[in-house]
């Protein structure tokens, strides 16, 4: 299969995360036609009912919520694999993490409820692009996330962004304080097709956590 070809069989969903894809490509690469075929077919009918789920719900913190629990739901399955992401670690949270806008909405209400953090290294950080190299510098306290309180836990923890519940590792954690390329993420394609529905909704936008917060915090409310 081309590239061409590829990007038809996948054309029903506007925005696949960078892991569905590089899931789909695999296979795509790896099983016969029909059995790649009958996959997507999977995804599609997934990405489909998952898109009528989300279009149910108001933009805004109620449907970043509604997301949560589905890929938490989504991720129990990597509950029986030898994860090494351990409470405490933190290593991960020192990297540019992509938050939507509807999870910026709930940030945002977490701040107004009371969650102290250092806004002006929140503004420095907004600054940087995703793929910045200034992101990931192992247990730098400018690249560490706002919210990693001082013994190295989410202090936002139930409500942290999707991107952090789904990054899990099999690989030990020293790793994820590197900018290692040995480290395995769990990939779930359950998971990976909710995320990808819930970004290809009208009105749905991306970006770094800093930025979104800064952008959600200087705008008005969705709802
Ligand atoms: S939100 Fe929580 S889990 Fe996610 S990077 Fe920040 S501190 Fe880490």
């Amino acid at each position: 299969m081309d590239a061409e070809q590829f990007n038809v069989a996948l054309s029903f969903m506007p925005k696949p995360t960078a892991q569905l894809r590089r899931m789909l490509l695999e296979k795509a690469n790896s099983a016969e036609p029909q059995e790649f075929e009958s996959v997507i077919a999977a995804v599609r009918s997934l990405f489909e009912k998952y898109t009528q789920i989300f279009s149910d719900a108001a933009p805004g913190k109620a449907r970043a919520i509604r997301l949560h629990g589905l890929i938490d739901q989504a991720m129990e399955v990597a509950k029986s694999l030898p994860l090494s992401c351990r409470k405490g670690c933190g290593g991960c949270c020192h990297f540019a993490v992509e938050v939507t806008s509807d999870e910026a909405e709930l940030l945002r209400d977490l701040l107004e409820a009371g969650i102290e953090i250092d806004f002006e290294k929140l503004a420095r950080q907004s600054e940087l692009e995703l793929d910045s190299a200034a992101w990931g510098i192992p247990w730098s306290g400018e690249t560490r996330c706002v919210f990693l309180g001082p013994n190295f836990e989410c202090r936002i923890y139930e409500h942290r962004p999707i991107a952090c519940r789904k990054l899990l590792v099999t690989t030990p954690a020293d790793l994820c304080a590197s900018s290692s390329s040995k480290i395995e993420p769990v990939r779930v394609l359950l998971a990976e097709t909710i995320v990808s529905a819930a970004i290809s909704l009208d009105g749905c936008t991306q970006g770094s956590l800093p930025r979104m917060l800064v952008k959600s915090l200087d705008g008005p409310r969705a709802n």
